[in-house]
């Protein structure tokens, strides 16, 4: 069976692969120009953030049985039409909650321990910096999570448990289940009161039609004046014409940001220029941990469809009942695999 890389992964989950009897074509580059001619061999895409798989490239897929997301995100997939072909689409939901978790843990101490200015501050022979520009304590101050999954729920345990802090939530589309398993110790609370009462406000919900733009120039109006905004879920969540007017007149005091509307960002992008944000380049799962079990998951997804099982997190599972999937789901092992 063949397996097309877009971009390279892991060792381990080459390796995988391998002992598994499957054929890897590692692209050159990610280019859709590039993709398009392997596409149409491939019979799996493990998929990282690097490419958008669109309907146009879809149309060459005739062998293509899934697409394996190394991450949680499927935004750069075209699901409906991988659904339209049966192609099963996958994503790794979980396996890089505590790597996300802890990035943003680390935006939020740095940016209340103001670290970058400090630290250009000493090496700028600027000592006196320190009776000038006072950090903050994060103890006891509220943090806003807009999205209460995975990774939204992980950093807000931590935070209640570690700093003390009150944990507020947004999310419409929780169960009550969940609800009742977190009351004791977050307040689920209306998109405007999270904005306009929280010391923290961290972004954890997927880029959809619904969740584009959610944080624009009225939101930014919302959150107080020493408020400060993380954002590592995806770019298009916040208007980031927005987000700098905001950041350039101290409407805000700070943003963390790991994602940007387009990656990789201009160099001359406007964010790169105010020293109150601190960015990094879509790094919050690329731990050395985290891009070991991400890729290996992917992988496994893979080989679980060649292997007539049904592999975890089906982002299209209506996809699985087609007579096609009913088939090969019901084969144990496939043949040729
Ligand atoms: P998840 O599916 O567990 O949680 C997402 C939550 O957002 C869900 O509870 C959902 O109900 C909620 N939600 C959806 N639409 C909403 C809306 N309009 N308003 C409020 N809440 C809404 O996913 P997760 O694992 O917590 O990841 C969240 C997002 O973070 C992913 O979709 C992905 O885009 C991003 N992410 C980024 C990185 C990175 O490297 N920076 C890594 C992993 C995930």
């Amino acid at each position: 069976m063949n397996v097309l890389l877009p971009q390279a992964i892991e060792s381990e989950a080459i390796d995988l692969l391998e002992r598994n009897n499957c054929t890897i074509t590692t692209a050159p580059d990610p280019e859709p120009a590039t993709i398009l001619p392997l596409i149409k061999d491939a019979h799996s895409l493990i998929l990282r953030t690097g490419i958008t798989i669109t309907r146009d490239m879809l149309e060459a897929a005739d062998k293509l049985m899934v697409i394996s997301r190394t991450g949680g995100g499927l935004d750069n997939v075209d699901v409906a039409a991988a659904s339209e072909k049966g192609i099963i689409v996958t994503s790794n939901l979980g396996v890089n909650t505590i790597s996300v978790v802890e990035h943003v843990l680390s935006m939020v101490l740095a940016l209340s321990k103001k670290l970058s200015i400090m630290d250009q501050a000493v090496r700028q022979g600027n000592f006196g910096i320190r009776y000038r520009n006072l950090p903050r304590d994060i103890s006891g101050k509220t943090i806003g999570l807009l999205g209460f999954g995975r990774i939204g729920c992980g950093l807000g345990k931590i935070c209640r448990q570690a700093f003390d802090m009150q944990v507020m939530a947004y999310d419409p589309y929780l169960t009550d289940e969940k609800k009742n398993e977190c009351c004791s110790w977050v307040h689920m609370v209306g998109l405007n009161e999270l904005l306009s009462k929280s010391d923290f406000i961290s972004i954890h919900v997927p880029l959809t039609d619904q969740t584009h733009h959610l944080i624009n120039d009225a939101e930014l109006a919302l959150m107080k004046p020493d408020a400060i905004l993380i954002n590592a879920s995806r770019g298009g969540v916040v208007n980031e014409t927005a987000l700098f007017k905001a950041l350039q007149k101290k409407k805000i005091a700070a943003a963390g940001l790991d994602v940007f509307s387009e990656e990789p960002v201009a160099t001359d992008h406007p964010l790169l220029k105010l020293d109150n944000v601190i960015l990094t380049p879509h790094t919050a799962a690329l731990t050395s941990e985290c891009v070991i079990r991400m890729a290996t998951e992917a992988a496994q997804c893979v080989l679980d469809v060649f292997g007539g099982r049904q592999p975890q997190n089906v982002a299209n599972p209506q996809v699985l009942e087609s007579g096609r999937w009913k088939r090969i789901l019901s084969q144990q092992p496939v043949p040729n695999c």
